[in-house]
């Protein structure tokens, strides 16, 4: 089987990629890449010509080579046949003197839904036999659903979410408690998203319920850390050129710019994939919200965690370490496993790391960050809804106004603004934009904000608050292993199961 994958901390590891999505991330807590990606190349003459489905093949087949290609074909039929509310599945739309990637046609609105759709289709490829998998997944509100409907119901694989207690929104709430299927489990936890993270992590390097778990039952990650959640998100930048080339905004071979709101920096590096196979792009901007480690990084190399952290407006890019750039420091190092390693100790000893003058260059070369307040996300929704009408969430205006300060520098290049969830998905937020007055309750909100901005609200938003409310577990941070353990038991031994969570 070839080995194309190997660790950013470890360069003698060796694994193909179905083994790397099945273990989800490198003993060695590195992550998997792929080394000289830039010698693999895409044909973008033929790409354009394709459908989404089309492009997803054949950017699957470039980076997932030891699956067969039926393997992958049907992974994404399964993945992308009817589970999207556009045919297109990532719309593009003209606003002004930009043009906007709708990422949230998916079952939970939130672009997460477009990885994670594909991704359990693929692990289920990469199990043998007697292979069991349980997903477990720290959220703080967006990743947790998308999770669980796309690994409802699979078999051999089992799903369970942990969510900080109060630290996500009544509507994502609501639509993990909500969730059905006999393998889907939630569970709040007393502590806050990077207690539910640390814990997590701590579980998968727990050797003692490794070996209590048995042969069979591996446990894995449904976090953007793993390759088969990143990968399908590559497919979306080529099939948005193509958008522009068909709609005759860019010829073939242009250059494009991209702008990505960013949290764990796995969306903006999915981008930076597609550059490296192919895609002409000229600049990535990057934005985060008030917690913008990574915008402080770009004006001096120094990666400093240690600073207050806010719950903003736009809570899915609430994060201090953005896991994913852990990759970009390994290509961007000239693929040095020893400098990336030594910057992670330094980051997990101290709480930061500085990179040399030569690889803050070089990643400047190819990214631009700046960062939102609240306030500027809120004035951005409300001055692109009253200039344009069109109705941002509050994480595709953090974009924005980040996109707006490079385009002061750059107003030439076609511009690509990536919107990563439906307004209604943060319904707060935005009716606080644009309506006078908000009622009380949250259904109401989303009702006024759609009388009066005649933009409709997605069918499984509407639907969610009608649903029976399946998981109730409040737990302590110190119980999530043994919550594990009795899950694992429940979802693949226990025949007579409980229907509680
Ligand atoms: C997860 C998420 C982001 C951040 O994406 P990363 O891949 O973590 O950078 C931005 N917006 C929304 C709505 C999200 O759910």
């Amino acid at each position: 089987m070839t080995k194309n994958y190997t660790s950013t901390r470890d360069n003698s590891v060796k694994i193909s990629a179905k083994q790397a999505i099945k273990k989800g991330f490198s003993d060695d807590k590195g992550l998997f890449v792929y080394p000289n990606l830039g010698d693999t190349q895409v044909n973008l003459k033929k790409l354009i010509t394709l459908k989404y489905q089309e492009i997803a093949q054949a950017v699957l087949t470039k980076l997932l080579p030891d699956f067969s290609s039926a393997e992958v074909q049907e992974s994404i039929d399964n993945a992308y046949r009817d589970s999207f509310d556009s045919d297109k599945i990532t719309p593009v739309v003209d606003v002004d003197n930009f043009h906007v990637l709708e990422l949230f046609h998916g079952p939970t609105s939130a672009f997460k839904d477009v990885g994670l759709q594909l991704l359990p289709q693929l692990m289920k490829h990469a199990l043998t036999a007697n292979n069991k998998v349980m997903i477990l997944t720290a959220t703080s509100g967006d990743t947790g659903k998308a999770a669980l409907e796309g690994f409802k119901d699979l078999h051999h694989m089992g799903i369970i979410v942990f969510y900080p207690d109060g630290g996500v929104s009544s509507i994502q709430k609501l639509q993990m408690v909500t969730t059905g299927g006999h393998n889907t489990k939630v569970a709040a936890i007393k502590g806050n998203f990077d207690d539910a993270q640390t814990n997590v992590k701590r579980i998968f390097n727990d050797a003692k319920l490794k070996e209590a778990l048995g042969d069979e039952v591996s446990l894995s990650s449904a976090n953007s850390i793993n390759i088969g959640r990143l990968i399908p998100q590559v497919v979306y930048y080529f099939d948005s050129y193509k958008q522009l080339v068909n709609n005759g905004t860019i010829k073939a071979g242009d250059k494009v710019n991209f702008t990505v709101p960013t949290g764990n920096f796995g969306d903006v590096l999915a981008g930076y994939y597609a550059k490296l196979l192919g895609l002409p792009v000229n600049k990535f901007v990057v934005a985060c919200n008030e917690n913008n480690v990574l915008a402080n990084f770009f004006q001096n190399g120094v990666y400093d965690r240690n600073r207050p952290f806010f719950q903003t407006v736009a809570p899915s890019m609430d994060i201090q370490i953005s896991s994913n750039f852990e990759r970009l420091l390994y290509y961007k190092s000239g693929e040095d496993a020893a400098y990336v390693k030594q910057l992670m100790d330094d980051l997990e000893d101290s709480g930061k790391y500085k990179v040399s003058k030569d690889v803050l260059a070089r990643i400047q070369e190819d990214f631009y960050c700046g960062y939102s307040t609240d306030d500027e996300i809120e004035k951005s929704i409300s001055d692109v809804y009253n200039h344009n009408g069109y109705l941002m969430d509050p994480h595709t205006a953090a974009g924005y106004k980040v996109m707006r300060d490079y385009q002061k520098l750059d107003s030439e290049t076609p511009m690509i603004l990536l919107s990563t969830a439906s307004p209604y998905k943060f319904v707060n937020a935005v009716a606080n934009a644009v309506l006078p007055k908000t009622a009380d309750d949250v259904l109401q909100v989303m009702k006024d904000l759609s009388t009066a901005t005649h933009v409709p609200i997605s069918d499984n938003l509407r639907q969610v608050w009608d649903l029976p409310v399946r998981h109730q577990s409040v737990i302590e941070k110190n119980q999530m292993s043994d919550y594990v353990k009795a899950k694992v038991e429940e979802v693949f031994y226990d025949n007579h199961q409980s229907s509680s969570n």
